[in-house]
Order: structure tokens, then sequence, then C-alpha cells
């Protein structure tokens, strides 16, 4: 996932200069990234990741290859040590044959043979979404459309009490777009269970048939109602026919399958630092998928990226001066799980970390960083950033955001790093079957494998720490300063960060 829920955009940062840290010598990320840039196991790894393994959904054999995948791929690379870290995943779920079907009644001239009330069925391209319960076959159940799903909508589509809701939607083109279509959903459930529907029919924002993996739970809890996405085609029938006067039924199963939690795991690797080995850079990506295509764009290109990071590394022959961590994390499409657990159980040397980079945008262009809301950061930042601009790598922007493993170390004052990247062909293939092998542009990866490289090495490098950890105080104002609290209040995180659920604890 990379939702790219942008807590607050400031637009690009234009650097007051001000460095009050020596220039970082760029002599040994330049020697990484030619490094980087040379014929390695990259393509062959994401190809065994992708087209072997395939989809990849914590709780499966598919994603206990993955961290085989991840372990051998990483000592392979050269790495100190390997090794995994578990955690649990509430529930298992797992989709079964979903299945639906509308039926609609038409009029043909009654004096015709064959004429009067005519029924005529058509099978829905249908898939649930991800944590949905299970709902046993029912049949000839009314479907209601009810727009966008506002509440004046479901006003006006009256009741919905047992029905099937139908719920529309704009086809995906911007990250703003999909922010939306998380944003959406939990007032419409909301609704829906309110009203007492059956069922939520979601039309999928792509078009041509396209289906995709959605989920609407923040944390691997099953969710309230059953929930199916429908091909947009199929949907905008059904919606014309009833705009028209039709009425349009449905027959509908979704046998998924829900189990008791799961164990997962996250795999590190090490680089361990020549002078200060107890501090430590972080450059992750996760390494779940959903499953429908086979999680190339989203985001295996990026794991496949962290281990190649880590083999420029031992190639160039620098030996950073702190420890760089490796890490595939895991349960992150269930809720950014495994990132989170990471933090949780690090939290006590989390001052030593020295920053967290992290990708999760597939293959499009990465034009900069976002920094967590750190505008301490900014102007060392910038210098390290210098020599990726060959690359067009420029901006930093200092905002907070939410949606990928980043996460849980900003809520603990940790510097972030989160690649911004250019939407490409992402978007339209987001959490999809089409997201396959084929889609990943090789040498733009190859390049963004440079990047991190270079940005891990930096940062090891620094004579002292890019930024400290802030405390919780610190970091509060940072979301008030980011206009970043109303955000984590819609997403429900806010209160988890008051309590001390979530994040850096008071002292
Ligand atoms: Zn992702």
């Amino acid at each position: 996932m990379r939702t790219v829920k942008t807590l607050f955009f400031a637009g690009i940062f234009s650097l007051i200069s001000l460095a009050t840290t020596p220039s970082p010598d760029t002599t040994e990320a330049n020697r990484v990234i030619q490094a980087a840039l040379q014929t390695s196991p990259l393509e062959t790894n994401l190809q065994r990741l992708t087209d072997e393994i395939g989809g990849r959904v914590p709780g499966t054999l598919a994603m206990q290859h993955a961290v085989a995948w991840g372990t051998q791929a990483f000592t392979a690379a050269g790495a100190n040590s390997v090794h995994t870290e578990g955690f649990t995943i509430p529930y298992s779920w797992s989709e079964g044959a979903t299945e639906m079907n509308a039926t609609t009644a038409y009029q043909v001239d009654a004096t015709k043979v064959g004429g009067g009330t005519v029924l005529s069925s058509f099978r829905v391209r249908v898939v649930s979404v991800a944590w949905a319960p299970a709902l046993a076959s029912v049949k000839h159940v009314p479907v209601v459309d009810v727009g966008e799903g506002t509440e004046a909508d479901f006003k006006k589509a009256g009741d919905i009490s047992g029905k099937i809701v139908l719920v529309h939607t704009v086809v995906l083109k911007t990250w703003d777009d999909l922010f939306a279509e998380y944003a959406k959903a939990p007032p419409v459930i909301d609704l829906a269970v309110k009203g007492k529907a059956k069922a939520i029919a979601f039309m999928a924002t792509r078009d041509h048939d396209i289906l995709y993996r959605h989920t609407n739970s923040a944390a691997g809890e099953i969710d309230r109602l059953p929930m199916v996405l429908v091909a947009r085609e199929d949907g905008e029938r059904m919606a014309r026919l009833l705009a028209s006067g039709n009425l349009v039924w449905a027959d509908l199963s979704i046998p998924n399958q829900i189990g008791g939690p799961i164990k997962a795991a996250n795999v590190v690797a090490e680089i361990r630092g020549s002078e200060k080995p107890d501090e430590f850079v972080i450059v992750g990506a996760h390494l779940d998928s959903w499953e429908l295509g086979t999680g190339a764009l989203d985001n295996g290109c990026n794991a496949a990226l962290v281990v190649d990071a880590l083999r420029a590394i031992k190639a160039s022959g620098v030996k950073p001066r702190r420890t760089i961590r490796f890490i595939l994390f895991s349960g992150e499409e269930q809720g950014l799980i495994g990132s989170r657990a990471y933090a949780f159980n690090h939290r006590n040397e989390l001052d030593k970390a020295a920053g967290v980079i992290i990708y999760d945008s597939g293959t499009g262009k990465t034009t900069g960083f976002s920094v967590g809301g750190r505008n301490d950061v900014l102007s060392t930042a910038k210098e390290l950033i210098a020599p990726l601009a060959q690359f067009d790598v420029k901006e930093l922007k200092p905002d907070m955001e939410w949606g990928t493993d980043h996460f849980d170390f900003m809520l603990e004052g940790v510097p972030t790093f989160v690649a911004d990247q250019q939407e490409a062909n992402y978007l339209e293939n987001y959490h999809a079957v089409s997201d396959t092998y084929d889609k990943v542009d090789l040498p733009q990866l190859r390049k963004h494998v440079a990047e991190a490289a270079a940005l891990a090495v930096e940062l090891a490098d620094l004579p002292e720490k890019i930024g400290p950890r802030l405390t919780h105080e610190q970091i509060e104002q940072t979301m008030r300063d980011t206009h970043s609290v109303e955000m984590l209040k819609a997403d429900g995180i806010w209160d988890d960060w008051v309590s001390g659920k979530r994040g850096r604890q008071k002292n």
C-alpha cells in the first residue's frame, strides 16, 4: 500500500541556506551509486518473488516462501547477519469463490410471442473486500443505488434494510484520488450498518473490468459488514438499470475463510557499522502484497530494491560508520502491522536510530523525499540528496504522511525519509490483477536502488545523526505545526497516540 495520505503539504521546500553541519563527503555516495548501477541479481530476485512465489498475503504458504526468499537473497547479497522477527496479525483471511449474479426485469410487447415481463440475468465480476466477513449464499436480494454514499444519498435511497447497497466511485487518476477512495469507505460502512444493509457493493475505481483487493479494516480486524468490489462496467450497468426504473436483484455468495491469529515475520539484514555499530539507519520496504496479481509494483520491486541496496553497498567497498539495517516488513497491507511491531519492540533503542528510508510507490521516478514534518533535518538532507540530482531527485517535503512503513518510526520521533514518486503506472495497477512483473520499469528501479543505497550510507556516515529523536511533546507539536491532528483523529490514530497505545511515550 502507499496511500500517500499527505497530512500536510507545504509545497517544495525552498532552502534557506543555513547549513549548520559540515558538508557531507559525497565521494562514498558516488561509489555506492556506481555499484548500484552495475548488473546484479535485481531482476532475477524480483522475478522469483513475483512470478514464482506470486501474491503474498500473511498467513499463506506464499508469504512463508517470500520470507525464505528474503533471507536467502540478503545472505547472497553479502549481509553480515540476517534474521527474522515474528509478530502476530489478529485474524487470518482468505477469499473463497465469491459470486454475484444480477437479475433485472423488462417488458416486451405482450402481443408478441415471448412477450410480457422478461427476466434477464448477468454475471457480475466481483471480489470480496479483504478482511470483510463472509456472507452465506443469499438469493434475489434487491440492489439499491446509494450514489456516492453520502448521508444525503442514503436518505434519498430510503429503506436499505436487508438490501445490497451499490456505491458509485470515480476513476482513480492521482494520489489524492487514492486517498479519497480510502477515506470514503468508513462513513459509507457506518451508514450501511446503521440502515441494516445486507452487504455493500463498491464500484471499482478502475476501468476495463480490472478488479483489485481493497481493505477498509485498519489493523487486521474483521470488518462489520460483507463487502464486495464490483467491476466498474457491471456496477455502471446495474446503476443505469436502476436509474431507468428497472428493478435489480442479486444472488450473492462470499465464502471467505476467516481464522485465528496469524504468525507473520519481518526479515532483517545488517551491514554492521565500522565505528558506531550500535547506531543504525533503516532501509525498508514491505514484502507482503495482495494476491490477485503478484505484487510487483506494490511492493515486490521495492523489496528487491532493499536487497540490492545491501548488495550495492557491499560491492562498493564502502564501510558505513553506523550499522545499516535492511528490513522487509510484513503485514503492511493489513495496516502497517509489521513495521508497527518492529518500532514497538525496538522502542528502547530508537534513540540510536539515525534515519528510516522507505520505498513503497512502484517504479515511478523518485522526485524527492518526505521527511515526516521535520524542518530540523531539511538543510542537512538537502546536502545528502545532492548526489541524487543526476536522477532528478531534488525535492524535500516537510510533511507528515500516513500509509506506509515509516509511520510508526515517525510517531516514535525518528527522522524518516519516504521516497516521493511519480504516479507512472502505479495507480491503474494498484492492488490489481494486473500488478505483475511486466509493469515494473527495471532501469528506473535500478536508479532507485542507487538512491536508497547512497542516502543510507550518507546518513550512516554523518558525524552526528541527522536529527535527534523527538520527545512525545515535540512530535505532538510537529503534528500541530503540520495541521495533522484532524487527519489523525479521522483515522482513529489520535486516540491511540494520546492514550500512549501508539507512538513515543511521555517522559
Ligand atoms: Zn505498498
